[in-house]
């Protein structure tokens, strides 16, 4: 019945002169957080919410609007409708909007067993036993914390679409804080990776999977011990070996927000910043060395990045953005491929990569980051890579981060490093940090390890638009050992 409501109201749209519309309907939008520090519940929330958004294209112009009342579907796709033509009076270039298939479908996360249906008590149990796990006499405070959300969606457009997603994200983590030898606050935590093996489930199981989650408590207290007392990471040059957490920073902020093509056109200058990338860089620029192949992939499996569909209703695909190398395309959508062909004067993008996404139903889509994913390579292992690593610095989990911004370069701290000599992991180090140039740096990637080394990082607080919206993706990287990186204080 919902769906003939919305159906209506689209052809009511388009009697009405909208030249394209959509409705994002969020039956389910169910989040449940929970937050255990130092074996009491620091933190817990329980929301569950249903609502719907109206984009409507009408004279070249956005018109977007939202209730969470489905008896107002009428009169909120008129507003969207009155506000996309008060708009198009103020316009510079009319939208138009690439072509796109039509699918009636239903896609689903790979359920495993569902977090919303595990007791409560159970699952501050578990939080409470890393607790416990972490805990040690010389630390200051230990907590762990894990978020779950549930949502089904139906998107439908003017143009035939009609798509019902199921999605289920799982979210867990921990961390410990301590003071080091100088008084200085000290820290390592844990972040739990997705298994993107096909017939792998996203679910409880996650978080009870030792590899994932549950095995790693202990070592990560044993870490920050080691880090408490370890001598400080001084300033040289050497080779460079970002673990997941790390890489997956440095894919995410030198790769994912400067490859995105709203911000490559001047759009987030105000907010998040620009781009170092020109539209005449498209298959021109040696972002890397050859042995650097990124991707913006919609269909990963078991991804928070991974929905399905984007929320211009485009069936996600895998994009190589950049080939041994060179920069070949971008994470885009159906609008703004349009705008930078024609801003270019030549065919740079010829379909949308499928990465239109909104936070929920209440925001406007924009270009985002689903699957920022780096090929694996041919160097072997990780412990092969680091056989093979004369001098270098191997660094783990991020502690600060600044970036240019047009994301020319960076700055990282991490929360702890090791020292390699001579192929060999040699002692703890503590505020390891290092930086670079963007291109520089990723033109001195000189090993990327094989599959064996890939794995699958989940972000959940990537920022970006105003009003800010918060972006739930991931990077499956592989290990990496970059050359002559400046890492470490003067
Ligand atoms: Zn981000």
């Amino acid at each position: 019945m919902i769906e003939q409501q919305i159906k209506d109201t689209l052809e009511e749209l388009k009697s009405q002169g909208a030249e394209y519309a959509d409705i994002r309907f969020h039956a389910l939008d169910m989040n449940e957080r929970i937050h255990i520090r130092d074996g009491l519940m620091k933190n817990y929330k329980m929301e569950s919410k249903s609502g719907y958004g109206v984009r409507v294209l009408c004279d070249g112009a956005w018109g977007f609007f939202s209730s969470e009342d489905i008896k107002l579907l009428k009169a909120t796709a008129k507003v969207a409708l009155d506000k996309a033509r008060s708009a198009s009076l103020f316009i510079q270039e009319k939208v138009s909007l690439s072509p796109k298939k039509a699918f009636k479908d239903t896609y689903s996360s790979n359920i495993g067993t569902d977090p919303f249906n595990v007791n409560l008590e159970e699952k501050i149990e578990l939080l409470r036993k890393i607790n416990a796990n972490l805990t040690h006499a010389s630390f200051d405070f230990v907590g762990a914390g894990a978020s779950f959300s549930k949502r089904n969606v139906l998107f439908f457009d003017t143009e035939g679409s009609e798509i019902e997603k199921n999605i289920l994200e799982v979210d867990p983590s921990f961390y410990a804080y301590a003071k080091d030898s100088d008084g200085l606050n000290q820290s390592r935590s844990y972040i739990m990776y997705q298994n993107s093996l096909k017939d792998s489930t996203v679910g409880y199981e996650n978080l009870l999977d030792e590899k994932q989650f549950l095995g790693h408590p202990e070592r990560i207290k044993e870490e920050l011990i080691s880090v408490l007392e370890a001598p400080i990471q001084k300033e040289e040059v050497c080779s460079l070996i970002p673990m997941p957490e790390m890489m997956a920073l440095q894919t995410h902020e030198t790769i994912g927000h400067a490859l995105e093509l709203d911000r490559i056109l001047g759009y987030e200058l105000s907010y998040a910043g620009g781009s170092h990338v020109d539209l005449d860089h498209f298959n021109t620029l040696e972002f890397g060395s050859k042995k650097l192949n990124a991707r913006a992939s919609g269909v990963t499996p078991n991804s928070p990045g991974t929905e399905g569909y984007d929320d211009d209703g485009v069936k996600g695909i895998d994009v190589q953005m950049i080939e041994s190398g060179i920069l070949r395309n971008a994470i885009t959508s159906r609008q703004m491929i349009i705008e930078a062909n024609n801003k270019a004067g030549k065919e740079i993008f010829t379909e949308s990569g499928g990465a239109c996404r909104a936070q929920s139903y209440n925001c406007l889509p924009i270009e985002r980051m689903n699957n920022i994913n780096i090929d694996p390579g041919s160097d072997g292992t990780l412990q092969e890579i680091i056989a093979k690593t004369e001098n270098g610095l191997m660094v783990e989990t991020p502690r600060s981060w600044s970036i240019g911004s047009n994301r020319e370069n960076f700055h990282f701290a991490c929360e702890i490093g090791w020292k390699i000599k001579d192929g060999k992991v040699d002692s703890v180090v503590r505020n390891p940090t290092y930086k670079g140039d963007s291109l520089n740096f990723w033109h001195s990637l000189d090993m990327v390890g094989d599959k064996s080394t890939w794995q699958l990082q989940q972000v959940y607080n990537c920022g970006k638009g105003q009003p800010n919206q918060i972006m739930h993706l991931a990077h499956g990287i592989p290990a990496c050992r970059f050359d002559q990186v400046t890492v470490g204080n003067k």
